[in-house]
């Protein structure tokens, strides 16, 4: 199969690189991306040969998230869904292509690795998260500014799990980010490297997992999984879903994206991110 925002290659036979390809959005997630990165996901899967999966961006970063410029777009596949109005149409998109695109990734029989350069914001590490193992470069930076603009957060509450409750207020509430070595101190990465050994460093862990017996690590992976659903993973992003839309329909968001609206009128992209950043550089 072919994509147009995601490469698919396979490596040594047994090691398969899903690349997000839209490098000049610094792979920004729209719609395109994110159903074909779900069917690229299903088809290493699905590929007997198949043991290691990496998920990997191409160009400066790994993602910076959901496309905020493509908002308005359709799904390609479920077009229908951007018909439907208010509580019912957000609860019922974000599930389909949030929630559940990024729950196949968490739930994959194969072990995943990110490979994660430069910018690892919002739901790009949302996205990261959702992999078993993540190797950053030195440069690479992670965080989720979503509450500057309204939202309860991500989709996903993963940030408790990849940092702690503490650590995940102030960075939810501030929007500041840490770099690849403070996520490392954390337990939110397993390996920091210079950029230049990030590609080979992920493969060299690749190669270690594809010659240790698959159905054994794939049967560990299952049982760390479901010790993190007893201690309440599922049930607790079950629960954020429903804040999450209910943070999308406050009078606040309301009034943010009317805000929005009018800066993006004024200057695009760029105006909107000033506008949602520039207070929070000078405190
Ligand atoms: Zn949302």
């Amino acid at each position: 199969m072919s994509w147009s925002t995601i490469l698919y290659e396979k490596i040594d036979g047994n090691i398969a690189r899903i690349v997000l390809n839209r490098p000049e959005t610094h792979n920004a997630q729209d719609y395109l991306l994110i159903e074909e990165m779900d069917e690229a996901m299903k088809q290493a899967e699905e590929d007997p040969e198949v043991k290691v999966i990496i998920l990997a961006g191409a160009g400066p970063s790994f993602s910076s998230g959901h496309d905020m410029s493509g908002r308005g777009k359709p799904s390609p596949q479920r077009p229908e869904l951007s018909q439907l109005p208010g509580l019912e149409g957000s609860l019922a998109r974000e599930q389909y292509i949030y929630i559940d695109k990024c729950l196949v990734i968490r739930n994959l029989t194969k072990p995943t690795i990110a490979q994660v350069q430069g910018h690892c914001l919002a739901a790009g590490w949302m996205v990261a998260a959702m992999c078993d193992i993540i190797v950053a470069s030195e440069d690479a930076d992670f965080g989720d500014p979503v509450l500057r603009m309204t939202p309860a957060a991500v989709e996903i509450l993963f940030h408790p799990w990849e940092v702690g409750a503490r650590k995940a207020k102030e960075l939810l509430w501030t929007g500041d980010r840490i770099t690849a070595m403070e996520a490392w101190r954390l337990g939110a990465v397993n390996k920091v490297v210079p950029r230049e050994k990030l590609e080979e460093e992920t493969l060299r862990i690749a190669r270690k997992i594809a010659l240790t017996p698959n159905v054994t690590v794939s049967l560990t992976k299952r049982s760390i999984n479901r010790t993190l659903d007893i201690m309440g993973q599922a049930d607790a992003w079950d629960y954020h879903m429903l804040i999450h839309q209910m943070s999308h329909h406050t009078e606040q968001a309301r009034a943010y994206r009317e805000e929005r609206r009018k800066a993006m009128e004024r200057g695009g992209l760029r105006e909107f991110l000033k506008m949602r950043d520039e207070a929070y550089s000078k405190a």
